[in-house]
């Protein structure tokens, strides 16, 4: 049975040799938060978990190791099957716990979820994210002393502390000023030595580099059956579950298979702003599928006013990716209400290279071999943009076993006969209307007019047309360094005045 949220979406945890202080802990995601202090032999792992309700089976100990999760598997009862039968594993924690114990880090490599964990043993501490490292994981590795948080912001030291020496770690990008704090990639363990804060770095997953060639009927067979038990993994259980709704043939596909899984209505949400929506588009999947639909407008003014929102909770500097997060983190701010489990169509523009949009084959699986290689790092999948409304959020298109399927399929079955993502629209056509189905691509950032009026923004402050860009990019960093360094609370950070530094400081340099 799957519950609402996971058993914790979020955690700072500290491992330390001798006594200390854990960091305060601050969260963009919103939770319950409990402490827990787990003693083993050599080392100590104080954590801070954020939860609505059951904390502890976040946590998982036994003998000698102690183990934290944020997040969710997908792939159980296939990871039950490794353990000895009557094995007491109750929850996903314990679970991991309980491979670690049979594989090591190697564990990790077993698992297809949405997580982030934390682990120590002896005197290691392994960091490990999920393939996609779509939960964002940071860590403050020093003699003696392991941070590590999914959130930038709970690692940051307060004014009162003085900055820890940090250690640097191979292979893991720094994180912008914050002094010693690095991002763990996607699809990576860290094992660190928490009496010296060095780090051995392995991968546990890599996107596919080679291509399978499949007639039409096996490869929309595979497409439908892989995503349909992403879907189920994410669905199964009481809860109904909510699709954030575009009517594109993504969300669409997850809405149709999603309803096949629930028990009375499913309910679907649109967002659209004064500028621009997709709400006819969306109603005709609703009725299609007689969910519960909603729509939601947002005033493009308070759309761009909650850039800094959408940084808090991303913690991401990139500007392309902050445009497509901005309307979902408005949708998700308008989401009142008890927390609730969202599924969404993100990401399958990026195997499919649904973005591309031209017939030339070489030039489409250099986007999606580029893509690939370069997601890393962005957080575009971050759970935290829906957890600051206490909502969980999770994306069967990152699913690993229908990433790697969508990544490995050759162009052709991508674009063919003249349409992008052809091998998804054909593996739903039966779920679908016709419309749906032959509908063009639309982006989240120009089906709510996103690009087009913060680019307007910039250019009424006074932005030259061809420096829009790069004023976006520095008007994302201006925030992310008032939200995420500085710590201030992004209802007092405002777009306008970040906005204005910016114009004002290109024009002094032009
Ligand atoms: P897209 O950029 O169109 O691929 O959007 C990514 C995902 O965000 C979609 O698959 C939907 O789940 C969600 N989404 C996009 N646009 C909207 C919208 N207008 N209302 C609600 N959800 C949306
Ligand atoms: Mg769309």
């Amino acid at each position: 049975m799957t519950p609402t949220l996971p058993a914790a979406t979020g955690f700072l945890v500290s491992a330390r040799q001798g006594v200390g202080r854990a960091p305060g802990p601050v969260f963009a995601t919103l939770g319950a938060h409990e402490s827990t202090a787990e003693a083993l032999r050599t080392q100590t792992l104080d954590a801070v978990l954020v939860h609505s309700g059951s904390a502890e089976d976040a946590v998982a100990r036994f003998g000698d190791t102690a183990l934290v999760l944020a997040g969710e598997l997908y792939n159980r009862e296939e990871l039950l099957t490794l353990l000895p039968s009557g094995s007491d594993v109750r929850t996903d924690a314990q679970l991991v716990r309980a491979l670690l114990g049979v594989y090591d880090l190697h564990a990790f490599r077993l698992l297809n979820g949405r997580f982030a964990a934390a682990a120590a043993l002896g005197n290691r501490v392994l960091l490990a994210t999920d393939h996609a490292g779509s939960v964002p994981l940071y860590t403050l590795p020093a003699p003696g002393r392991v941070l590590a948080a999914t959130e930038i912001k709970a690692l940051v030291p307060s004014t009162a502390d003085t900055p820890p020496a940090g250690r640097p770690v191979a292979d893991a990008p720094r994180v912008r000023r914050v002094p010693g704090v690095h991002q763990v990639p996607a699809g990576t363990v860290l094992d660190l030595d928490v009496r010296t804060g060095t780090a051995v770095t392995s991968r546990t997953w890599a996107p596919p580099l080679s291509r399978r060639v499949m007639s039409e009927a096996e490869a929309t067979a595979a497409v439908r059956t892989t995503l349909e038990r992403a879907v189920r993994a994410r669905t199964a259980g009481g809860t109904t579950p909510l699709v954030v709704l575009s009517g594109g043939i993504d969300s669409s596909g997850v809405a149709a298979l999603a309803a096949a899984h629930t028990r009375g209505p499913l309910d679907t949400l649109s967002m659209g702003t004064d500028t621009a929506d997709e709400f006819a588009e969306a109603r005709v999947v609703a009725g299609h599928l007689g969910s519960a639909h909603r729509e939601i407008t947002v005033p493009t003014a308070d759309l761009l006013g909650q850039l800094p929102y959408a940084v808090w909770a991303s913690e991401s500097v990139d500007p392309d990716i902050i445009e497509y997060l901005l309307p979902l983190t408005a949708l998700y701010r308008a989401l009142d209400g008890p927390p609730r489990r969202i599924l969404t169509g993100y990401g399958a523009d990026i195997p499919l290279a649904g973005m591309h949009r031209e017939d030339r084959l070489p030039q489409l699986d250099t986007a999606v071999a580029y893509d690939m290689a370069t997601f890393d790092g962005l957080n575009e999948m971050t759970p935290v943009l829906s957890g600051i409304q206490g909502h969980w959020s999770t994306h069967p298109y990152w699913d690993r076993d229908v990433l790697d399927l969508l990544v490995s399929l050759e162009a052709g079955l991508k674009r063919r006969y003249g349409r992008d993502k052809w091998v998804l629209r054909e593996a739903m056509s039966a779920l679908l209307p016709q419309e749906t189905v032959n509908r063009p691509k639309l982006g989240v950032h120009e089906g709510s007019g996103t690009t087009s009026s913060f680019s307007l923004l910039l250019m009424d402050a006074g932005v030259p047309d061809a420096d829009v860009h790069r004023a976006k990019s520095l008007v994302v960093r201006e925030i992310f360094d008032r939200v995420v360094v500085e710590g201030l609370d992004p209802a007092v950070v405002s777009t306008t005045d970040a906005v204005d530094q910016v114009a004002a400081r290109l024009k002094e340099t032009e």
